[in-house]
């Protein structure tokens, strides 16, 4: 079925709340079957929440409001349906026995603002009448409208135990059956993706690709859609085989899986350790690969070597080999990444140094200019990256390119050309 959905909160139009409500509805209800054809968000004003309401019953075929339900005066989004949709407001003694016998332990609570709670547009059926969460369904013009709490986790609960369940079983709603998957690639570009993928683009009608740059990863999305299940299943795997081969080993991970996630999931599997020198992303990589639970089963930790007397103390880089190629080096990396690999007593070390500018840069070194060493056993290398962006995306940038070397390396898939240029 066609949705709308529409926020309602003078803290989300004036910037104060992240709308996350339907953001968070709007992925459930698609995985559903459902598909927004579009999200309102509007003040706490009657007025605005019936111009909405009336918009959206025209061009949906089922709505869902959240927020404003609450006691008190700013809540008003029930005045408003009443108005709009010319409803008189019924008194739910029901309502107003649960509730207060559910806060009789909040005495401050005063009864006529609970009261408010109790009155409800003429028709409006209790979402879940067993509980004291506000929310209640009204049909209107044979389409159902859903009026769910701003409180994020009433509005979820609502959302998964009542509203799917009773759209599923909607008279005359068309339900879909939906696959979806996001592959996550890192190092090649939207348009180089795009040039690989494009002849699938418009093979199939139920079929669609989705590309999304979420720096500084690219991710892609597939979708089949079709009312029978029998058809998405087959050309969801159809579809996922032959993306990975298309994009092989570009493709990092899929669904939630970060790149932090792949690389200690590698690291556990072939039963190896890491350890890190940093100097440019200044403990960004340290910090992606500990964001992640369980992680000090492979990673015994690191060094922000920012300062090169300090690369020389902590990481055993040489005076003369700092003099000689300059912090920002091939040679510089390496040592770093062997050293760092030697004290940790490590399986594999990973070092970055570079320039994350604005300023700091030469015609040979550009800002952007990052170099990696990458020390495993028996070998020490060094890769050259050019980056662009600002001082923060440079050390995203970083963070990620040096996980991504890691993960290359425990795949057996390092790309030979250490020189790669233009990403981002
Ligand atoms: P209550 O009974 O608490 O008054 P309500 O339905 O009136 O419930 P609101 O008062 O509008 O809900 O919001 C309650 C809380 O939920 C507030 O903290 C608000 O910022 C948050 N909230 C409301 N709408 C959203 C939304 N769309 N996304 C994220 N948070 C929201
Ligand atoms: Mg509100």
């Amino acid at each position: 079925m066609l949705g709308e959905i529409i926020a309602v909160g003078d803290e989300l139009t004036s910037g104060r709340t992240l709308n996350t409500n339907s953001f968070y509805a709007a992925g459930h209800l698609f995985a559903a079957g459902h598909e927004i054809i579009a999200m309102a968000t509007v003040r706490d004003t009657p007025a605005e929440i019936g111009a909405a309401l009336k918009r959206a019953i025209d061009r949906a075929d089922f709505v869902i409001v959240t927020g404003g339900l609450g006691p008190t005066s700013d809540d008003l989004t029930n005045e408003a349906v009443s108005r709009a949709l010319g409803l008189p407001t019924t008194f739910y003694p029901e309502v107003l026995g649960r509730i207060k016998s559910q806060r009789a332990h909040r005495p401050d609570q005063k009864s006529r603002d609970l009261e408010k709670l109790a009155w409800l547009p003429e028709g409006a059926e209790i979402l879940k009448p067993e509980t004291s969460i506000a929310g209640y369904l009204l049909v209107h013009h044979e389409k159902p409208v859903f009026f769910l709490p701003g409180i994020p986790h009433q509005m979820k609960e609502l959302l998964a135990d009542k509203v799917i369940p009773r759209l599923a079983l909607w008279k005359g709603g068309f339900v879909h059956c939906v696959r979806q998957k996001i592959f996550k690639t890192f190092g090649i570009t939207e348009t180089e993706i795009n040039r690989k993928l494009k002849h699938l683009e418009n093979r199939d009608q139920n079929v669609r690709i989705g590309y999304y740059p979420v720096f500084p990863d690219v991710h892609l999305s597939l979708t089949v859609i079709d009312a029978d299940l029998k058809k998405v299943e087959q050309l969801f795997q159809q579809y996922v085989a032959e993306i990975h081969t298309l994009l092989a080993d570009s493709i990092f991970g899929v669904d939630e899986e970060t790149m932090a996630d792949v690389v200690g999931r590698l690291l556990s599997g072939q039963g190896k350790t890491l350890a890190v020198a940093e100097s440019c992303s200044g403990g960004l990589v340290a910090h992606k690969i500990t964001k992640v639970a369980g992680s000090s089963q492979y990673f015994l930790g690191g060094v922000v070597a920012y300062h090169n007397e300090f690369k020389r103390k902590f990481l055993g880089v040489e005076n003369e080999l700092l003099q000689k190629h300059g912090a920002v080096s091939g040679p510089t990396a390496q040592a770093m990444a062997a050293g760092i690999r030697g004290l940790a007593k490590a399986d594999i070390g990973i070092a970055v140094t570079g320039i994350a500018g604005p300023t700091g840069g030469s015609v040979e070194k550009p800002v952007g200019t990052v170099f990696f060493g990458l020390a495993s056993h028996g070998n020490t290398r060094d890769f050259r990256f050019a980056f662009a962006g600002d001082r923060w995306q440079i050390q995203e940038l970083s963070a990620q390119t040096a996980l991504e070397l890691v993960r290359r390396l425990l795949l057996d898939k390092l790309i030979a050309n250490n020189e790669k240029e233009g990403r981002h």
